[in-house]
């Protein structure tokens, strides 16, 4: 740390990132590398396909994401607080904060479901985000082969109901506690819900999410079992909005028959470039 001390401001602000990522990607691969080899569904042989490309993809979604969200999010809060009269917001604060992070939850998992279903039924969003889908074989680390724009969205939606109703305070000086813990949590379960082990949490699973839910939601065995458990981290949502789908065993087969590129810098720009 002493070294970063004489760069710039804002090259401080990115060696300290790089090395907080670099932290927690020690932190989980000590977690999960040693669960997915003793408790695995199926073994595979270390190392995989995609493995490269995935550990870019962890570094891009550490930065880009957060960086593409200060605008858009301190917009949407400098609107509602115009729209909706101050009284509203100064009793919202007054809340426990106990209440304002359950409440934070369920109302980001709510908006990051909807973002989440949108990305799979609006050809448009599905161009980002079947780049999540292309893993074939998922673990951990597939939690973070996401396009930039496409966590943005999902995570825009999470964070949007949070502030209309007053969970997040961004006009606050302090550290906003709750949309900062809830990304935190959905961040770290993330990871979880992606690792190849057979933990199943028996008739807790309609509340929690596990491993064999969001499997499920990455299946490409057949028709009627895609567009499936949307949830990050409340299966419930899912069962409210008609989508939940848990059978006992785990899928055979994953991925998706929409053509990804194989390369990280075509992965990133083919969305975004015109379509014929
Ligand atoms: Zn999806
Ligand atoms: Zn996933």
């Amino acid at each position: 740390m002493q070294q970063i001390a004489h760069l710039s401001p804002q090259l401080q602000t990115f060696a300290a990132d790089v090395i907080r990522l670099c932290a927690w990607l020690v932190i989980l691969a000590a977690i999960f590398i040693p669960a997915e080899r003793f408790w695995p569904p199926d073994p595979r042989p270390v190392g995989r396909k995609s493995l490269a490309s995935d550990l870019v993809y962890y570094f891009l979604s550490g930065f880009l994401p957060k960086m593409l969200l200060a605008v858009p999010i301190a917009t949407v809060a400098a609107v509602i607080h115009l729209v909706i009269p101050g009284g509203f917001y100064a009793r919202a604060a007054l809340l426990p904060v106990w209440f304002r992070i359950a409440a934070g939850m369920v109302v980001g998992e709510i908006g990051t479901y909807w973002g989440h279903r949108w990305s799979h039924e609006i050809p448009f969003l599905w161009r980002f985000h079947s780049l999540h889908h292309s893993a074939e074989e998922v673990d951990w680390l597939v939690n973070t082969r996401a396009h930039p724009l496409d966590m943005f969205f999902t995570r825009f939606c999470g964070l949007v109901p949070m502030y209309v109703l007053g969970l997040a305070q961004p006009m606050g000086n302090r550290l906003d506690l709750v949309p900062v813990l809830v990304t935190l949590v959905g961040t770290m379960w993330g990871f979880f819900i992606h690792a190849n082990v057979s933990w199943r949490f028996g008739p807790l699973e309609w509340l929690v999410a596990t491993p064999a839910f969001h499997h499920w939601h990455h299946t490409n065995e057949a028709p009627e079992t895609l567009d499936k458990n949307y949830a990050a981290l409340l299966p419930w949502v899912d069962k409210l909005f008609g989508t939940f789908h848990l059978p006992d065993r785990l899928p055979r087969k994953y991925g998706t028959d929409t053509p990804v590129p194989a390369g990280v810098v075509d992965q990133i720009f083919e969305p975004i470039l015109p379509h014929k």
